[in-house]
């Protein structure tokens, strides 16, 4: 297992090679969110998932960053994760999937902050 300061995309091929391959903790959500972001110029808006799903996702991320965010939080971001597998096209599947893979592998880290025992 390897932890390592990588972006999403770059987590995705490692992670076909490892399947535990992990980012760094340190600037995971930053990291998540700088992905997001950089995916806004191959979003048309012709569907819902992609279109409105990663700019909630966006949402979510800034309540870990500005220390709101909870249980539920991590629950939406799941769930909107999972709904971009009903995207229309690869621009929405890719990212969906490089999410599933951030989750899968990261998950304790976005648990901890919001866990409530
Ligand atoms: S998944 Fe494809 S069709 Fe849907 S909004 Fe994103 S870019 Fe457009």
């Amino acid at each position: 297992m390897s932890t390592e300061s990588q972006n999403v995309k770059e987590l995705f091929e490692s992670w076909i090679l490892d399947a535990e391959t992990k980012l760094s903790e340190q600037d995971l959500v930053q990291n998540m969110k700088s992905y997001l972001v950089g995916q806004h110029p191959e979003i048309c808006g012709k569907c819902t998932p992609c279109r409105d799903g990663v700019i909630r996702m966006e949402q979510l991320l800034d309540m870990y960053t500005n220390e709101t965010a909870t249980l539920k939080t991590l629950k939406e971001l799941e769930q909107l994760t999972y709904n971009l597998r009903s995207s229309r096209c690869s621009v929405g599947l890719d990212i969906g999937k490089n999410f599933e893979v951030v989750l899968e592998n990261n998950y304790n880290t976005l648990y901890q902050p919001v866990k409530k025992y």
